[in-house]
């Protein structure tokens, strides 16, 4: 699907590691056994997802904007990522702008057109892709189309019937004169229209031959200005509590798009079970995000909690790349921690828990697929509670940083800003970056089909292997409570590939005995 090979491996890392100011301690601890790079590049991604309005501010309005996230590319790429996921930036009422007003612009607060293109540019000269939020489930009721479609309905009189050829806005939505769950009123009229999440939000009409016509001019005008594809908001609620409808506007979304640009990627938002996610493969979509695995009551979290073991956590990935793969052997899965309506990771753990948020940190960058990371989480930024909560600031520092929603809740941060943790060879952001760097040098951490070595397993650690092309990884995550030895001396291996450590206690190999602290992580290739 994503046929592009856009990575160049070997320049990458000559940034990535003369780019970090780190003490000789930390370069010595960013341990990435540079002689046993692959000769291949991952063509999946690690991605972050970006809330702009929360993000950089560059012209002191404390509102994020585009130019804002262009000052910030050589901080999102030092960290390793190798594309980026907007959320929503057309016009919108509203700051998170999920309701849209206009396909075709960005949003004032944002921005031009001229400065995405820009972005665009900046991008691809990094070897970064972008995806933007598309919304297709809704639009704003400023948008033109239910304006058009409100004026005309509110202009008949009672006993006259609507007509489509007076105003084909009518049939862009669902209007009804029977209030139904899910409606709301059309201003003073008798008529109710669809409105699903909120009365702002009315739901679009995708039966209508001439909605899907939009929608193929917008992502088009999209795909033309160089963006890579599109994380598609409610794909569930497409067609509320109907999965084959669901599948078929997915089917024709995705062929559509492949139709324009063969290379045009498809994530989907589907927050509900395994069972549900695996049916909507069946329409072809490259993406459906890995909500079995993400938030507080997922997979990754209950391994981080020792709600299950950690094999469980590698035999459950093993268990889905099967059962996704038999629905749609192109699958790529998209697995994540948090993002923008769940409560940081954070503050999921009480007390002193920065070893437990970064080992949740690299079991989701560990996992196969497109890796998304919400921005902020790389540093255990906090925010719970209300939906402005979580789409807080970045913290660059004490200062520097947006204005954030203005219904946000006073709240303090747990852990430092970025400029001092950069600072702290053992800081989060450290973790992340080298979890991203490992992901970046071995390939087969992305691509790989996982398999777990059980004669060397139980529930506190789990030694598995990930094959890609010609590149074989064993990983090593021990969550024993002391630290362990492991003898892999049954392994093909001979030197330690990358270690993750959440502290500065070493991981070390003696003879084919991996000598492994609480919460560490080794890597070995074959
Ligand atoms: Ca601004």
């Amino acid at each position: 699907m994503m046929k592009k090979i856009f990575l160049s491996l070997l320049l990458f890392i000559s940034v990535g590691l003369s780019g970090c100011f780190l003490t000789n301690k930390a370069s010595q601890m960013e341990k990435i056994n540079s002689k046993q790079m692959a000769n291949i590049t991952s063509p999946f991604t690690t991605t972050y997802e970006v809330f702009l309005y929360s993000f950089h501010d560059s012209d002191g309005d404390g509102i994020g904007d585009i130019n804002g996230l262009i000052e910030k590319l050589p901080y999102i790429k030092d960290l390793g990522f190798t594309s980026l996921w907007m959320m929503p930036i057309h016009p919108s009422p509203t700051y998170h702008k999920y309701d849209v007003k206009d396909y075709y612009d960005i949003d004032p607060q944002y921005g031009t057109l001229d400065d995405f293109k820009d972005l665009i540019t900046k991008c691809n000269e990094n070897n970064m892709k972008v995806i933007i939020d598309l919304v297709l489930n809704h639009t704003s009721v400023e948008h033109p189309w239910f304006q058009e479609a409100k004026s005309y309905l509110e202009s008949l009189e009672d006993w006259q019937t609507p007509s489509a050829e007076e105003c084909k806005y009518i049939d862009y939505y669902h209007f009804s004169k029977e209030f139904q769950t899910g409606y709301a009123q059309l201003g003073n009229s008798s008529y109710f229209y669809e409105a699903r999440f909120w009365e702002g939000m009315p739901d679009l009409n995708l039966d209508n031959q001439l909605v899907k016509d939009e929608i193929r001019s917008i992502m088009e005008y999209w795909l033309d200005l160089g963006v890579s594809g599109f994380r598609l908001d409610a794909v569930t609620s497409y067609y509320t509590g109907n999965i084959e409808g669901n599948v078929s506007f997915l089917r024709w979304l995705n062929e559509t798009g492949k139709e324009i640009n063969e290379d045009c990627y498809f994530v989907g938002e589907a927050w509900t079970n395994q069972n549900e996610i695996a049916k909507l493969y069946e329409s072809g979509i490259d993406s459906l995000f890995d909500f079995p695995f993400g938030n507080v009551d997922g997979i990754i979290h209950e391994t981080t909690l020792k709600n299950i073991g950690v094999d469980a956590y590698v035999k459950k990935q093993m268990e889905a790349e099967e059962y996704y793969s038999s629905k749609n052997p192109n699958y790529i899965n998209a697995p994540f921690y948090t993002n923008h309506d769940m409560a940081r990771s954070a503050g999921y753990y009480a007390g002193d828990s920065e070893a437990k948020v970064k080992l949740s940190g690299a079991l989701n960058l560990l996992m196969s697929g497109n890796v998304f990371v919400y921005y902020g989480e790389e540093i255990g930024m906090k925010g719970a509670g209300k939906d402005e909560n979580k789409r807080a600031p970045m913290q660059w520092s004490s200062e520097e940083n947006c204005l954030g929603p203005k219904d946000m809740d006073d709240f303090d941060m747990k852990y430092p800003p970025l400029n001092e943790q950069e600072k702290n060879a053992y800081s989060i952001y450290n973790y992340y970056k080298q979890a991203i760097h490992l992901r970046n040098a071995f390939p087969s951490i992305a691509c790989g089909k996982t398999n777990i070595i059980d004669e060397l397993s139980d529930q506190d650690c789990v030694v598995y292997q990930k094959t890609y092309e010609d590149e074989t990884v064993y990983i090593i995550i021990s969550l024993k409570d002391e630290t362990n030895t492991i003898d892999l001396s049954s392994l093909e291996i001979n030197e330690l590939s990358g270690v993750l450590q959440t502290t500065e206690e070493k991981i070390e190999l003696d003879n084919k005995i991996l000598i492994i602290p609480s919460y560490g992580i080794a890597i070995f290739k074959k």
